[in-house]
């Protein structure tokens, strides 16, 4: 049987950090098992789905690399489909015709509940016949009275429940309106979904799912509820501890494989490897090592795994998409290509994110009109004096690069006598307004003999 999983988003928000790991986590299942990942876009609520939430999470998908098969499959286009399905309910007679008011069902349930009963709507409590002709009705699916409905699941193995204990469900509503339970239901055995991988949330929804399935003479899928997102504190995991959305996390400057890495990470293990490529990822994913009980979502892990895959991310990928970030910068001339390769080259050992690294790298691209207070006081007379005769050991630098400017700066030093760190500190808050930055010689040959001379020299004017 060649699997088939799906990632079904109801785009009433874009994708968040629990939607992107289950979408993950169907993607590894389908892509490790030469199967199909399909998408399905669950628009059925008119007022609350937006094409700008479909498209945000569409394009959330593409940059975190989980590319889908086919086209996606949209559920306010499959009405008929949805009709057609309640109408072979009926004529099995799975289903009936309820003309009882919504409002008359829910005071029967809020009288049970003040009398603490407990209530469920059957068949026999449905009104059977229009109260005026043309009236509306709702249609039921007839739920067993007793016995267990239940399902195995892959990762919480056996779920279950008195089957007295729900009610016979609404497919459609007395409007017409199919219900999320019935669409579901309908396309995955239309799209041939052979593992519903989501979140334990929908755990009472495949309840009541496996009997619809039955009644339609469908067989089930196999299913696997994805254990939720707790909060670093291990409670459910709240606006404050992520971000809205993982094109948020883009902005922020986190790289998309970081970000899989991390949400493969939530809930599921392997052995005790952190670092996880795309391909191993695939290679490895299983729905057996996902764990049972809620991951704790840690900020500080993400900064770390972005940090880690930065620092070992190829200098021109890193220039792209410094570039792309210091676009929002007005200030900020965005040099030449190879500049930038060169600045994101001796930076990323650094940054935690991509924001990061452009904003740490501000003096790369403009000339310091200031210096920091705590970096002035380097610059003492004596240190400005010995700053203006090394100029004149730089100028003599034919060949501008880190080696050959540190050989220079050696003799420098031997010859006046200086340590290097009475050189160093005050060399770099002339050259970068700061105490703080990659080592000194690198910045030199990425500065460039001229703008360093420059600098060295309006730090002489400037505080001399
Ligand atoms: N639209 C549902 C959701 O976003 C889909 C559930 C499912 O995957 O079946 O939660």
């Amino acid at each position: 049987m060649s699997v088939v999983t799906r990632f079904a988003p109801s785009p009433t928000g874009p994708l968040h950090i629990g939607g992107a790991r289950t979408a993950l986590f169907n993607f590894l299942y389908a892509r490790g098992r030469g199967g199909k990942f399909l998408l399905r876009i669950e628009d059925t609520d008119r007022e609350r789905s937006k094409l700008e939430f479909e498209r945000e999470i569409l394009d959330s998908l593409a940059w975190l690399g989980m590319d889908w098969d086919g086209e996606p499959l949209k559920q306010s286009l499959r009405g008929e489909a949805y009709a057609a399905a309640a109408e072979k309910l009926l004529s099995t007679g799975k289903a009936y015709r309820d003309y009882t008011p919504p409002e008359e069902v829910e005071a029967l349930r809020q009288k049970a509940q003040e009398q603490k009963l407990p209530f469920r709507f059957r068949e026999e409590m449905a009104r059977k016949d229009p109260p005026k002709a043309g009236a509306p009705f709702a249609i039921r699916l007839r739920f067993p009275t007793e016995g267990v409905v239940g399902f195995d699941d892959l990762i919480l193995g056996r779920i279950e429940s008195q089957a007295k204990e729900l009610d016979d469900l609404v497919i459609v509503r007395s409007g017409g309106e199919p219900v999320f339970h019935l669409c579901n239901v309908v396309d995955d055995v239309f799209q041939g979904t052979t593992h519903v991988i989501r979140g334990s949330d929908h755990q009472t929804n495949t309840l009541k799912h496996v009997v619809l399935y039955e009644a339609l003479g469908a067989s089930a899928p196999k299913f696997a509820h994805i254990p939720l997102i707790a909060g670093p504190d291990g409670k459910k995991l709240s606006k404050r501890d992520a971000a809205r959305s993982a094109l948020e996390y883009k902005e922020q400057g986190y790289l998309p494989e970081a970000l899989v890495n991390f949400l493969a990470r939530l809930g599921w293990s392997h052995g005790d490897q952190e670092i996880f490529s795309m391909a191993e990822l695939i290679k490895h994913f299983d729905l057996g090592t996902v764990g049972k009980s809620m991951a704790a979502f840690n900020p500080d892990k993400l900064l770390w795994l972005n940090q880690t895959y930065i620092k070992n991310a190829d200098g021109k990928r890193l220039a792209e998409l410094m570039r792309e970030h210091l676009r929002h910068e007005p200030k900020i001339a965005v040099p030449a290509d190879e500049h930038l390769i060169k600045v994101a080259g001796i930076q990323k050992e650094r940054a935690r994110t991509i924001r990061e690294l452009s904003e740490s790298s501000w003096y790369f691209f403009m000339r310091p009109e200031q210096y920091e207070e705590k970096g002035k006081k380097f610059l003492t007379p004596e240190a400005l004096a010995s700053l203006g005769k090394y100029a004149k050991t730089l100028k003599g630098v034919s060949d501008f690069h880190a080696k050959p400017i540190e050989a220079a700066t050696q003799a420098f030093l031997t010859e006046s006598n200086l340590p290097l760190k009475d050189l160093a500190q005050p060399l770099r808050v002339a050259l970068t307004g700061g105490t703080v930055s990659p080592g000194i010689f690198e910045v030199l040959e990425v500065l460039g003999k001229d703008e360093a001379l420059a600098r060295i020299e309006q730090a002489g004017k400037i505080l001399g």
